[in-house]
């Protein structure tokens, strides 16, 4: 049995695979490939910009994120932003797969080789076990089985980072509340397992960097020699997560 409608548009499926999205919604989620932040991704409004001084934003020039390099396969709108949201709150794991294999394409540019960790960005277990799964756990799955035949060096390991404290949700808050609100609740339960080596931090969607950063934070302490952070979706002030 599978929906009859796509997820996304809702036309009448006519093929049982696709994680109930059809061809041409498939078709629509394309990587942005745009003139962007080096470090941290972020999209410029025109590709003069990327042309300036070191072609890092405002906020990398400053040196505000933890982690050494973000990138994003596109924007949290449209066709993406719905896939998430029935990926978030119907825990389609085919679909799952399905989007987190997307990552491979902004993985390329973190330039991760060798023996690299995979780690997901946890939920506090009070929400998990509300929610029942952690997005940010299925799309690292999906992406580590998408690179496993090329990257034998590449690790999940899942339980690698815990949040200690619950924190209130990010969206609506400030950058600078958001940066507080995650200040210090990430922690590295088996500093061992990162010591020395590359993380990749996967999350579903990045906004201001705030939590990816947190948890990079926590991860250079544990001896992490690098840490990049890779999400589906960014979130930009032209496409606010609050919407
Ligand atoms: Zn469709
Ligand atoms: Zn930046």
């Amino acid at each position: 049995m599978f929906p009859t409608n796509c997820l996304l548009c809702e036309q009448e499926l006519t093929e049982p695979w696709g994680a109930s999205i059809c061809p041409g919604c498939w078709e629509s989620l394309q990587p942005f490939t745009g003139p962007s932040c080096e470090r941290c991704g972020l999209p410029f409004a025109s590709p003069l910009a990327a042309d300036f001084v070191d072609s890092l934003c405002g906020q990398c020039r400053q040196g505000e994120n933890e982690f050494d390099m973000a990138r994003s396969f596109g924007f949290y709108t449209g066709n993406l932003r719905k896939a998430i949201l029935q990926l978030k709150f119907h825990r389609r794991e085919h679909l799952a797969i399905r989007l987190g294999a997307l990552l491979a394409q902004p993985f390329e540019a973190l330039c991760a080789s060798g023996l690299t960790i995979v780690a997901p960005v946890p939920l506090h277990p009070s929400r998990r076990r509300q929610r029942g799964f952690n997005q940010a756990e299925l799309l690292a799955r999906g992406l580590v089985r998408r690179l496993r035949g090329e990257m034998r060096g590449l690790q999940l390991a899942a339980g690698s980072l815990r949040r200690i404290r619950p924190t209130l949700p990010q969206v609506g808050l400030s950058v600078s509340a958001r940066r507080q609100n995650v200040s210090g609740v990430f922690s590295v339960a088996r500093p061992e397992q990162v010591r020395n080596r590359r993380v990749v931090l996967v999350d579903d969607v990045m906004t201001t960097g705030a939590t990816l950063s947190a948890c990079a934070a926590a991860l250079k302490r544990a001896g992490a020699s690098r840490v990049l952070a890779l999400s589906l979706a960014r979130a930009t002030p032209q496409f606010p997560d609050s919407a």
